[in-house]
Formats: C-alpha cells, sequence, structure tokens
C-alpha cells in the first residue's frame, strides 16, 4: 500500500487572537459579567483562544440591537439586501482558506472536508439565499411575504460554518435580524464570520454573535423580545427548548439527531455501495446528525459487502486535521470522546462484535478509531441511540419488506439511503421511509436548494430550498 508523505495545510494562514469579545450591534466588546472560556484544538488539546461568555445583560443588549435594526433592515428593498448577501458570499470564498484552516483547527476536521465541503457550501448558501430576496413574492408564500423579526438561533459544533449559513442566510435574505449562538467548542468561524459582516459593511445589529455554553443558548431562547427561534443540536436540548417556547406565540425551527439506515439491497454495486457506506459513517468522524449510522445489508451478500468494507477501512488515514492526506480527523471534544467509548463498550457488552483496521493515533488530542460493530440486532443500544461518532452498526435483512420496518423502527427520522441497481425499488423503498431526506446510490449529498429536516424526534421545519424561507416568514 502507498505511505503518503505529510502534507500539511499551513496554520499560519489565519491569524487568532488571544482573546475574543462578543459581537454586538456591530462591534465587539466584552462581556458584562467577565466571565470568558478557552477553546482548545481538539488535535493537540492546545488552547487556541479565550472567549467572552455572554450573561443575561449581553444577551439583553444583543437582542435589542437586534430589535433596532430589524425595522430599518425590513424596509429595505430585497434588491438591496440582496447585494449585503452576495457580498458575503463572496467575501467567503475570498477567504475560504483562512476560514477553513480555522474550522479545522477548532473543530477537529479533515482541512480536505473544510476546504472542499463546508465552505463552498457555506458560500453557496448565502449566494443561494441572495438570490431569493428580491423575488420573495414569487416563493409562494404570498404577494407580500413579511419578516418574523428577530430570530434567535442556537447551532451546534459539528458544521460549525455550515450551520450559520444555514440559518443566517434565509433569515437575512428574509428580512429578519439575528442573534447567533455558537456551540462552545467550536465559536471561532463564527466569531470570524462577524468581521466578515464589518467587511460588508452590513449595517450594525443585523447580525449578533454572543457566545457561551448552554446557559447562554437558554436565556436567549427564552428571551421575551424574540420572534423566532431555531435550533441545531441534540434530541434532549431540543424537546427543552420546545417547552419553553410553547405558548409564547414564537415560531420554532428544530433540527435535531438521527441514525439513518443505509440500505443495500443485493443488486447494488458492491464497491460504489461501499464508498457510500464509509462516506455516510466516516465523513466529519460521524459528527452527522444525518450520517448513515446503521447500515441494513441484504444477508445474502452481508459476507462480501462486510470483506470489501474492511479493506476499504484499512486505507482510511486517521490523524492531523491540516493534512490534506487525512480522511478521518480528531473527534470535537473529551466529551464527545467519552460518549463514543461508553456506547461503544456498551455494543460490545451486548453481543455485538467490535472491529476496528490497524491504525496508530496520536498520542495528545481527542481520537477514536474507525469501527464497525457486526451481529447487532434491533434492540441493542448502538442499533437504537446517536453515537455520533465513526462507528457504523450492521445489521442484515432478507426481504424488502423487513429492510423498510428495520430502517422505520428508530425514533428518529432525519435521513436514509438505499443502493440498488431498480430504479423501481428505489421509488417504492423511499416512498416508504419516514425520513426527510433519502439518497440513492449517494450518501451525504447537500445542495442549498434541496431543503433538509426530519421526521418524528429529528425535529420539525426545513432549512434550505424555497421551503427554507417559510420558516422566516409571518
Ligand atoms: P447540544 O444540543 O448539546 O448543543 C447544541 C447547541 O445548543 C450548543 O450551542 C449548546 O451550547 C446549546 N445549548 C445547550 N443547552 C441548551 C439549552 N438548554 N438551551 C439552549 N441552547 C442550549 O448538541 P451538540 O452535542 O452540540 O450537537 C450534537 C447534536 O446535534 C447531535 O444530536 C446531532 O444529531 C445534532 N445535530 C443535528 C443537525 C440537524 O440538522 N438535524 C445538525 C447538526 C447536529
Amino acid at each position: 500500500m502507498f505511505e503518503y508523505a505529510p502534507a500539511p495545510e499551513s496554520r499560519s494562514v489565519v491569524e487568532i487572537a488571544s482573546s475574543y469579545g462578543l459581537f454586538i450591534d456591530g462591534s465587539f466588546d466584552g462581556g458584562k459579567d467577565g466571565n470568558v472560556f478557552k477553546t482548545v484544538n481538539p488535535a493537540t488539546e492546545e488552547v487556541l483562544a479565550e472567549v467572552t461568555s455572554a450573561g443575561p445583560e449581553d444577551v439583553d443588549r444583543a437582542v435589542a440591537a437586534a430589535r433596532r435594526a430589524s425595522g430599518p433592515w425590513s424596509a429595505l428593498p430585497g434588491s438591496e439586501r440582496a447585494k449585503y448577501l452576495f457580498r458575503i458570499a463572496r467575501i467567503i470564498q475570498e477567504r475560504s482558506r483562512e476560514l477553513a484552516v480555522l474550522e479545522s483547527l477548532d473543530n477537529g476536521k479533515p482541512i480536505k472536508e473544510s476546504r472542499d465541503v463546508d465552505l463552498p457550501l457555506v458560500a453557496a448558501h448565502f449566494f443561494y439565499y441572495a438570490g431569493w430576496a428580491d423575488k420573495l413574492a414569487y416563493a409562494g408564500f404570498g404577494p407580500d411575504p413579511r419578516p418574523l423579526g428577530v430570530a434567535a438561533q442556537v447551532i451546534p459544533w459539528n458544521f460549525p460554518l455550515l450551520m450559520l449559513a444555514w440559518k443566517v442566510a434565509p433569515a437575512l435574505a428574509t428580512g429578519n435580524t439575528v442573534v447567533l449562538k455558537p456551540a462552545e467548542t467550536t465559536p471561532l468561524s463564527a466569531l470570524f464570520f462577524a468581521d466578515v459582516c464589518r467587511q460588508a459593511e452590513l449595517p450594525a445589529g443585523v447580525v449578533n454573535i454572543v457566545t457561551g455554553a448552554g446557559d447562554t443558548g437558554a436565556y436567549l431562547v427564552a428571551h421575551p423580545d424574540v420572534d423566532k427561534v431555531a435550533f441545531t443540536g441534540s434530541t434532549d436540548v431540543g424537546r427543552e427548548i420546545a417547552r419553553t417556547v410553547a405558548g409564547t406565540g414564537k415560531r420554532l425551527t428544530l433540527e435535531l439527531g438521527g441514525k439513518a439506515a443505509n440500505i443495500v439491497f443485493d443488486d447494488a454495486p458492491i464497491d460504489q455501495a461501499v464508498e457510500g457506506i464509509v462516506n455516510g459513517i466516516f465523513f466529519n468522524q460521524g459528527h452527522v446528525c444525518c450520517a448513515g449510522s446503521r447500515l441494513l445489508v441484504q444477508e445474502s451478500v452481508a459476507d462480501e459487502l462486510l470483506s470489501s468494507l474492511k479493506r476499504r477501512m484499512s486505507t482510511l488515514r486517521v490523524g492531523d486535521p491540516l493534512d490534506k492526506n487525512t480522511d478521518i480527523g480528531a473527534i470535537n471534544s473529551a466529551a464527545q470522546l467519552s460518549r463514543i467509548k461508553e456506547l461503544s463498550e456498551i455494543g460490545e457488552s451486548e453481543g455485538a462484535e467490535r472491529w476496528s483496521p490497524a491504525c496508530s493515533l496520536p498520542d495528545r488530542g481527542f481520537w477514536f478509531a474507525p469501527t464497525i460493530f457486526t451481529g447487532v440486532t434491533q434492540a441493542h443500544r448502538i442499533a437504537r441511540e446517536e453515537i455520533f461518532g465513526p462507528v457504523l452498526s450492521v445489521l442484515t435483512f432478507r426481504t424488502p419488506d423487513e429492510a423498510v420496518a428495520k430502517a422505520n423502527n428508530t425514533p428518529y427520522g432525519l435521513s436514509a439511503g438505499i443502493w440498488t441497481e431498480k430504479g423501481s425499488r428505489i421509488l417504492a423503498v423511499a416512498d416508504q421511509l419516514r425520513a426527510g431526506v433519502v439518497w440513492a446510490n449517494t450518501f451525504n449529498k447537500f445542495d442549498p436548494a434541496s431543503p433538509f429536516g426530519g421526521y418524528k424526534e429529528s425535529g420539525y421545519g426545513r432549512e434550505g430550498g424555497r421551503h427554507g424561507l417559510e420558516a422566516y416568514l409571518a
């Protein structure tokens, strides 16, 4: 097998300050209660920066700034708002190398993913919604659709900048202003984005970024002066937010967890399916809400498929996220690593068979080898709970009906995959799957024009596409 020489991207392309304030009303300032927290590089445990923890008074200031900006921003003609969004999109493209390195440093994801997936999609989202800003009257929501006002947006750490783009771009295009809280382990690209807003001369208060942990998020979503709450994160926190918002008249969208089935039928091209399985569960270290974390393979091809999959997994390179050859980077935090370890140990103790390729992991940082479990039954916790790491649970089936029944046997309903040569089978099976997105002979494909969202405990509301506008219109 080839050994690749190290090909590290230079980390000096991006400047990281030693400390960051909050971005409120167009400028950075320190928090009122003086609390700070540190964000670390999960690949080395090195502290990257100290970040301000926003307290209630800070959130109040951010919401007030967004409220003041809301009238003038929503009164602008859509074509004027579009100019700002186009400008933001172009600046993101121009600064994408800096942003990709920053994202990989703070999150642990491989540079080839932040560079070739996250950043192009972030820019595409702003371009896409910029295009809608002056066409809202033709979007199917009435002749004069109005914005909601101030949107409180809380996002997770797995795609920090992409989740920001999914939230901020449609909100701004529709004439809303926002207060966004990034996740506490990955605040840096959102703070960089604040600088992009300044560079684009976005009017003060239209975008406000408050950093902090769950209590900052809880205070923000409960704030009486926000009109809309958009949350992406875990189902448990989503439930809590739904309770907070119930009965307040605030609009709510929730993008929560998943436990997607990736179904391989006996007529599927095995090599392509193996690539799709690897992409489905090992992309972004498996920190993907729509990851294909349950492989359902037809019994007659299970042995052949699993031996190909193991062979392919042995070629995955785990290590330095900044190395351009790296396939699997670092687990985002010590807390997430311990959850992955715990669930994997439970998988073993419940009787599933665990396998990982031989791979040496760095001494420092948070790492987990790509792992598959075979002999998994529907009763096993690793078949039911979201692991949110590079761990695949393999189950088998004999008939299409059994595949559908097993795929739908989950409290979640975010995504699914189907691998077969038969177009008619794709349509018949997709029709029966209770999942917001169904990929056929591919996996983890995203496009700003395509709506994304879940059923059941995966949440409600759609982001992306024309549907994504609706969540921000009265
Ligand atoms: P999390 O729910 O713990 O945190 C998400 C965000 O919510 C963070 O910014 C956090 O600070 C904030 N938060 C925590 N407690 C809060 C509270 N009580 N009120 C308001 N905000 C609060 O989730 P996580 O562990 O950071 O992210 C992983 C989860 O996100 C996974 O379950 C994954 O499936 C889900 N996710 C879903 C999607 C989707 O589109 N459906 C996308 C990415 C991630």
